[in-house]
């Protein structure tokens, strides 16, 4: 039995050793890593459908049984993390893959998953109301939402930061907001609430960050702020016109948001977190590897 195989990605050389190590964990559930063709030669991924999954004790995991389909939450906007491309209509990023893969432990394939983008001010009520059986998308573990819900994880460490056009050499960190700046995020996030309690900043809100990102491009707001994560993958789309600067002032302990309670489920997926080998890595590497984002995968915190 495996004990510690998390990856660092300084260690990525380890990966091989760890995926076949990983191979005989078959206690496991349906975390070992390794590359399979998905049906009708679909894309390879560093996971595999599990089958014959039983787990004992959950609502969440009864509910997904008798529906025959995995209802996940996420975010369609935010490249590298959550995006539908417009275009080809598919969905990537390090939360979706996420997602998949915790649908695939479940013994659920592509097809069996129906993703449903949830704004970051209404994750909790679509938990509370059992419209999602689970919620990947750069939702920060905090304790005034585990009064509503539970979090597996955490998967994904990043920190608040501040987005600007490329040619702002006025503000260069938080430090250097005043009154007259104005700061754009989302309702209901931790980035809107820490910039209204920590600046001077006047705020603009709206459902996405996206919608804040078009602000700033078209000069309607000084700076858009959430995660650097998140800021990273607009700055990578238009270099020209937007930069991240500054340190992160924050911690963002990333968690998969679940049905308050259900601790079979977040046991299966904090486990499948632990003993998941290079599957993390993998999925880390495909989608924010290029990005400049810089992770590790954290310990899984037994207290969330
Ligand atoms: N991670 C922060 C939060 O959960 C900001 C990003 C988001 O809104 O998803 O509030």
């Amino acid at each position: 039995m495996l004990k510690k195989n998390r990856i660092a990605g300084a260690f990525a050389g380890l990966a091989v050793a760890a995926l076949a190590l990983t191979a005989c964990n078959s206690g496991t559930p349906g975390a070992e890593p390794g590359a399979t063709e998905g049906a009708g030669g679909a894309a390879e991924t560093p996971w595999t459908v599990a089958t014959d999954v039983t787990l004992e004790g959950s609502p969440t995991f009864d509910k997904i049984t008798s529906a025959g389909v995995v209802k996940v939450g996420v975010k369609e906007d935010q490249p590298g993390l959550g995006y539908l491309d417009p275009v080809t209509n598919t969905r990537s990023g390090f939360d979706v893959d996420i997602a998949r893969w915790i649908a695939a432990s479940l013994g659920y394939d592509e097809d069996k998953i129906e993703f449903q983008a949830i704004a970051s001010a209404n994750r909790e009520q679509a938990l509370v109301n059992g419209d999602i059986d689970y919620y990947v998308g750069t939702y920060s573990i905090t304790d005034k939402r585990k009064q509503q819900i539970s979090f597996a994880g955490p998967y994904f460490i990043t920190g608040q930061g501040l987005l600007v056009a490329a040619d702002n050499d006025k503000i260069t960190g938080k430090d250097a907001l005043t009154a007259d700046d104005t700061v754009c995020s989302a309702t209901g996030s931790t980035s809107i609430q820490r910039i209204k309690e920590e600046t001077q900043a006047k705020t603009k809100e709206y459902d996405t960050y996206s919608a804040c990102v078009e602000d700033l491009k078209n000069g309607q707001v000084d700076a858009v702020t959430t995660d650097e994560a998140i800021l990273i993958g607009y700055a990578a789309q238009a270099p020209d016109q937007l930069k991240v600067v500054g340190e992160p002032f924050s911690e963002e302990r990333y968690g998969v948001g679940i049905a308050q309670g259900d601790t079979a489920f977040q046991t299966f997926i904090n486990t499948m977190f632990t003993d998941g080998g290079s599957t993390w890595q993998a999925i880390f590497d495909k989608n924010l590897g290029a990005s400049g984002v810089k992770a590790t995968q954290p310990q899984v915190d037994a207290a969330d």
